[in-house]
């Protein structure tokens, strides 16, 4: 006979459990438990037939424990429970972007932890703790340079800051930010505390984990990202968990990372869009950072040659310090910018022939040179000339890029490839063409224009996400420039990130003009953002500064983004914006959220948002916001769903939070309400991509 849990004997426990999506928002389950379990301790416990983890939430006290509560299976000890501000962060996460507290606080641990039960876990405590006994950092760490005097102020500024503020560091590329953030986290670990560094993304930029790795050689520095294995990132967590990382660097997963003296965030890069986590809970990592750092009375820096218009705002409004770094070190230049007029060259030209030139002096000077065009595979759709056949994909309203090295057809949206058929599949044709290029037919025109008059070829590498595919592929090929084995280096935007090439002193886009006229308006500040960065990849060495280049192919070589690159002027460009954005009452003058819906038809998709505007329209807290006719995504089908969104615009960000948490319950249940065919809905406060 088994005896029922006496319910008298028992405490009653909330627990964060991964509840499905959207089965009420700030939900945790209670059970029982035989002793008090503190806020933040991991236990596994029933849910359905299954056993998961959770983990024991800071809970309203006080209702007594009734019997139908399940107990709690077991804890995982042995380690020290989440800390408080830990839970804080998760629960404010989870309000802000519209989860249940249980799916954000399980999607945020590393996945290896929920195969874990009690003794697997205390066996893998056990061997962490005395692999962590035995291998205590040491060995000699590299000797920083003397602060520059911009440097020495700047870090006396942030030495007199109160605890808890943001500080937006604006600096050119090879201005020095690194530094600063380096002599900053030495502060901050000389103080006993730890340091949290967010980049966007580890394996583009390989340097700056190196550099802290060889100034804090004697310290014990953690990775946090999805290249780890799992069992790796499990290790690393929970070293983090444990008190024992000194730094953590991380991709913006890391933001979660539980550090119980934290005392500085750096975000580098902050503007980069790869900060916001695209599904799921669609937290931004910059926006939770700030908001840690109050949380945790920790400094953050967010640093940035082209800071978010959105960070440019509150540092301008005195709400973030602004601090400025204006020159490269050692005096070197930035790259002369020139605009080649398009509209001026011969009819089919591909690369203007002094750019061609330019390339040339470089290739016999041994420099390197950098293209770049946003756009992999040969070209992005073939065509019929006799019929007007298309490459479309039959499952998406996308073309199907033409890959001419395996001969595919490829669809970039859901991944659909097949052999480019010999002959037009429409009318039988053997004419069929490609239309537009992308990197692969780059390389090719390049190679072509460039080989010498004796045929000699140019050596390129080209940089894309289908030329590093393969493991340790990406390393090899920027090896291989690094060493200098490369004259011309080609590549997607994955090429204009953080490397710190040092022979390269001209970069060219060669078609960058498309966001200018894109209906997202973020468009023209990530494409500034993209060039003046891709900018900073020439002539890092100051010898070489004073004769780089940065070539932009344009047909519009007036206008003012691009006039304002020519000055390297960010802060003329964020006003010119600024004042735009104003006064069309977009953010940062407007707080926006976005509600999606997936659906087989477009018309199932439609009428769950219009319903959705629907039941918005009684509530109290409707009156602030403004809700937009649905429209469909810029690839409106992908794999056979069609994707619709409704824009929520409001003056107000707590005007804003008021209506989503008031709507949300409306939402929730009108998708169990019969009726609506829809596959899934979601939303997305602070969308970055309209
Ligand atoms: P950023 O992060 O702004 O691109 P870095 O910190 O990487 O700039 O600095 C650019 C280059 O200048 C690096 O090679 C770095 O080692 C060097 N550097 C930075 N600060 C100093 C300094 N105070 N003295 C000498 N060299 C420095
Ligand atoms: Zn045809
Ligand atoms: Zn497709």
């Amino acid at each position: 006979m088994t005896t029922a849990p006496d319910p008298d004997a028992q405490t009653r426990v909330a627990v964060a459990v991964e509840t499905p999506q959207h089965s009420g928002v700030n939900a945790t389950l209670d059970y029982l438990s035989e002793q008090p379990l503190a806020p933040g301790t991991m236990v596994r416990v029933p849910l359905g037939k299954r056993t998961v983890l959770g983990i024991v939430w800071p809970a309203a006290a006080g209702e007594a424990p009734e019997a139908s509560l399940r107990p709690v299976t077991e804890v995982l000890d042995g380690l020290p429970a989440l800390p408080e501000a830990w839970c804080r962060l998760v629960t404010f996460a989870s309000g802000y972007y519209q989860r249940s507290i249980g799916e954000l606080a399980l999607a945020v641990l590393p996945p290896e932890l929920h195969k874990l039960d009690r003794a697997g876990f205390a066996q893998r405590l056990a061997r962490l703790r005395k692999a962590l006994d035995s291998a205590r950092p040491a060995a000699a760490a590299d000797t920083p340079p003397p602060p520059s005097e911009a440097q020495a102020t700047l870090l006396g500024q942030l030495a007199a800051l109160e605890p808890g503020r943001t500080v937006l560091l604006h600096g050119v590329t090879g201005s020095g930010k690194t530094e600063v953030y380096l002599r900053a986290a030495e502060a901050t670990l000389a103080a006993g505390r730890q340091v949290l560094v967010l980049v966007p993304e580890i394996n583009l930029t390989p340097q700056l984990e190196a550099r802290f790795a060889a100034r804090f050689a004697g310290r014990r520095l953690v990775t946090l990202h999805s290249a780890l294995t799992p069992v790796q990132r499990l290790r690393h967590w929970l070293t983090a968990q444990l008190g024992e990382a000194d730094l953590v660097l991380g991709t913006r997963m890391a933001v979660f990372a539980p550090l119980p003296r934290l005392g500085l965030v750096v975000v580098d890069e902050e503007h980069d869009p790869s900060y916001k986590q695209q599904e799921g809970a669609r937290y931004s990592a910059r926006d939770l950072a700030v908001y840690r750092g109050r949380l945790e009375q920790a400094t953050v820096l967010l640093g940035s040659a082209t800071p978010s218009l959105e960070s440019w705002q509150r540092a301008q409004d005195g709400r973030y310090l602004k601090l400025a770094l204006p020159q490269r070190i050692g005096g070197g230049s930035l790259p002369r910018v020139r605009l080649v007029d398009m509209s001026q060259q011969p009819r089919q030209t591909t690369i203007a022939a002094p750019l061609v030139e330019a390339i040339r002096e470089r290739i016999a000077r041994g420099e390197q040179s950098l293209v770049f065009l946003n756009r992999r595979g040969y070209a992005p759709v073939l065509h019929c000339t006799d019929c007007g056949w298309k490459s479309g994909c039959p499952h998406c309203s996308a073309w199907r890029v033409f890959h001419k090295l395996d001969r595919s057809l490829r669809c970039h949206h859901c991944g659909l490839a097949e052999r480019v058929p010999r002959a037009c599949p429409e009318c039988g044709n053997l004419d069929i063409a490609p239309i537009g290029r992308g990197t692969e037919r780059l390389e090719e025109q390049l190679a072509g224009l460039l080989a010498g008059p004796d045929g000699r070829a140019v050596r390129i590498a080209r940089i894309d996400a289908d030329s590093t595919r393969g493991k340790g592929a990406l390393e090899a090929r920027l090896d291989s420039v690094h060493a200098g084995d490369v004259d011309v280096l080609v590549g997607t935007q994955m090429v204009t990130k953080g490397h710190d090439f040092r022979r390269i002193t001209l970069v060219a886009a060669v078609a960058p003009d498309a966001a200018l006229f894109s209906s997202d308006f973020r468009a023209a500040e990530r494409l500034f953002a993209l060039l003046m960065q891709a900018a900073g990849r020439a002539g890092r060495d100051a010898d070489q500064a004073a004769a780089s280049e940065m070539w932009v192919q344009t047909w519009h070589p007036r206008h003012p983004l691009y006039e304002a690159l020519r000055r390297h002027d960010f802060e003329a460009f964020a006003a010119s914006q600024l004042r735009e954005r104003e006064s069309a009452g977009l953010p940062p003058f407007s707080h926006l959220a976005m509600l999606r819906a997936d659906a087989k038809t477009a018309a199932a998709a439609r009428e769950f948002l219009e319903a959705a505007a629907a039941t918005a329209e009684p509530l109290d807290s409707a009156a602030a916001v403004t809700l937009y006719p649905p429209v469909p995504l810029t690839v409106a089908r992908v794999a056979d769903v069609e994707r619709l969104q409704m824009l929520v615009e409001c003056a107000a960000r707590p005007a804003l939070q008021r209506f989503l948490a008031e709507w949300l319950p409306q939402l929730i249940a009108l998708r169990r309400r019969s009726g609506h065919a829809i596959l899934r809905w979601a939303v997305d406060v602070d969308p970055l991509s309209i």
